[in-house]
C-alpha cells in the first residue's frame, strides 16, 4: 500500500490523486481503489505461485464492481462466483462463462440453468442434493455439467469464527468421510462430468501452515480417488490468503506460494486458486468526513459520515482497519476516539479506542485496506445512499459507480393501489 498511498504537499494521495481533491467533487463517504495496487497484488500472487498448471480465479464477492472485474480479467484472472448475479456481472464485464467457476452452498435451479446456458467452466458442488439438482437441470437442458466436489478438510484455519469455512461443523463442503461415496455417486449421474475436487478453508489467513495442512489432505484424497479409477483433472485450492490489516501480521506470501507450487506439481493437473481479499483488499480506501467531535462521559467520539452500512467489517468481524488523516497533521497532537457513524445501532462503529491525530469537524479521514468486503457488503440501512466508487490510475480517476441516491432507491418501491 505504501507505494500507492502517501502524503504529497501535506495531502494524502492515492497514486497521484489527492483524496481531498476527490472529496471536493464527490459526496463523502466514498470508496476509491488503486489500479496499481490491484495490479501489483495480482502480479505478486502470480509470481509467488507460478506454475504452468496454476490458474487464478478472482472471488468476485470481495469487490464486484464491473471495472474491477475487467481489470483483473485483463491481468489474466478467471472468476469465481457464488450467484447468478455475480455471473451477470462477469458477463457484463466481457468475461465468458468458460472462465468462470460457480461456487456456493445454495444454488437454485434457475441459477444452475443460467450458468449452463452461458457455458460455465465448472460448478463446485457442496452436497449430494446439489449433485442431484445439477444433474436434473442439465438433463432438462440436454447437456452435461462439469462439476467438482467441494470437500471439507476439517482444518482449523485459525481465523475469525465468522470466516472459517473448513471445519467439520461449518455448512461448507462435503465431510471428509463422505467424499469418496459422493464422488462415486457423481460419476454415476449421466448428466454430470466430475472433474475433481475443491476446497476453501477460510479467509484472512496469514500463516502458511493451515494451507499446507489442507493441501496435504487434498493430495491424500485426490490420490485415493485416482486409485479408485477416477480421472481427476482439476483441483481448486480455494482463496483465503490474508492482507496486513495489522502491519505486524503480514501474510506469508512466499510460504503460501511454495505450498501451492509443491501441491500443484504433485497433483499434476489444472489447479485453481480463488483469492478475493488478497487481490483487492489493500487497494481500496474509504474516505469519510468528520461530522462532529463529541465528548461523552467516558469517551471521545469521532462521529463521521460513513457508517456500518458502508463498511460492515469492523462490527461484523471485529476487523481492524488502519486510518489516516487526509491532511497531514502539523503537530503530534493525538486523541483516542471511538470512530462511529450516524446509524442507530450501538454496533455502528468503524473503530473503537483508536488513537489518531486530533481531528475536527469537516476533516477527512481515510480508512485503509477497505477494498475487499467493503463496497460489496454495503447496504442502504437507515435509508442511506449506496456510496460512490472511484478507480484511480496515476493522475487519472473515474467514478466507476456513482452514488445510488435515496431518490433512486425510492423508485424501486411501490405503494399498492389498494392502500
Ligand atoms: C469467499 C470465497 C473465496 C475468497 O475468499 P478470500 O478470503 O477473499 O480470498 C474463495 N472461494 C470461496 C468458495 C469463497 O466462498
Amino acid at each position: 500500500m505504501s507505494d500507492v498511498l502517501g502524503y504529497r504537499d501535506g495531502q494524502l494521495c492515492l497514486e497521484s490523486v489527492s483524496l481531498a481533491q476527490l472529496a471536493a467533487t464527490t459526496t463523502t463517504p466514498f470508496y476509491c481503489y488503486s489500479h496499481h495496487a490491484i495490479t501489483k497484488a495480482y502480479q505478486t500472487l502470480q509470481q509467488a505461485t507460478a506454475q504452468k498448471n496454476v490458474h487464478i480465479h478472482y472471488a468476485v464477492k470481495a469487490c464486484s464492481n464491473l471495472a474491477v472485474l475487467k481489470l483483473l480479467h485483463q491481468l489474466g484472472a478467471g472468476m469465481d462466483i457464488v450467484s447468478q448475479g455475480e455471473m451477470q456481472r462477469c458477463l457484463a464485464a466481457g468475461i465468458k462463462g468458460e472462465a468462470i467457476i460457480f461456487s456456493g452452498v445454495g444454488k437454485t435451479d434457475d441459477e444452475i440453468a443460467f450458468a449452463l446456458h452461458h457455458h460455465i467452466h465448472r460448478f463446485n458442488v457442496e452436497s449430494l442434493p446439489e449433485l442431484a439438482a445439477i444433474n436434473r437441470v442439465a438433463a432438462k437442458l440436454g447437456v452435461t455439467a462439469p462439476i467438482a466436489l467441494r470437500i471439507n478438510p476439517d482444518i482449523d484455519a485459525k481465523t475469525h469464527a465468522k470466516i472459517t469455512t473448513g471445519k467439520k461443523d461449518n455448512k461448507f463442503g462435503i465431510g471428509w468421510d463422505g467424499v469418496e461415496n459422493a464422488y462415486r455417486q457423481a460419476s454415476r449421474l449421466p448428466h454430470l462430468r466430475p472433474m475433481g475436487l475443491t476446497m476453501h478453508i477460510g479467509s484472512q489467513i496469514t500463516e502458511a501452515a493451515p494451507f499446507r495442512h489442507a493441501f496435504a489432505r487434498m493430495e491424500v484424497i485426490v490420490s485415493r480417488l485416482r486409485q479408485q479409477g477416477h480421472r481427476i483433472t482439476e483441483v481448486g485450492l480455494g482463496g483465503g490468503l490474508g492482507i496486513a490489516y495489522n502491519p505486524a501480521q503480514p501474510p506469508d506470501i512466499q510460504g503460501y506460494g511454495t505450498a501451492v507450487q509443491e501441491t500443484a506439481n504433485r497433483l499434476a493437473c489444472r489447479v485453481e486458486l480463488e483469492p478475493g481479499r488478497f487481490l483487492v483488499g489493500e487497494a481500496g480506501i474509504l474516505v469519510t468526513r468528520v461530522l462532529y467531535v463529541k465528548q461523552g462521559t467516558e469517551k471521545k467520539f469521532l462521529i463521521v459520515d460513513a457508517a456500518m452500512n458502508d463498511l460492515l467489517r469492523p462490527t461484523l468481524y471485529e476487523a481492524h482497519h488502519p486510518m489516516l488523516a487526509v491532511t497531514q497533521p502539523l503537530d503530534n497532537k493525538q486523541e483516542t476516539y471511538d470512530v462511529v457513524g450516524p446509524i442507530c445501532e450501538t454496533g455502528d462503529y468503524l473503530a473503537l479506542n483508536r488513537t489518531l491525530p486530533a481531528l475536527a469537524a469537516g476533516d477527512l479521514l481515510a480508512v485503509t485496506h477497505a477494498g475487499a468486503y467493503g463496497a460489496a457488503m454495503a447496504s442502504t440501512y437507515n435509508s442511506r445512499p449506496l456510496i460512490a466508487e472511484i478507480l484511480v490510475k496515476g493522475e487519472t480517476f473515474s467514478t466507476i459507480r456513482p452514488m445510488v441516491s435515496v431518490a433512486q432507491q425510492l423508485a424501486w418501491e411501490k405503494i399498492p393501489d389498494w392502500l
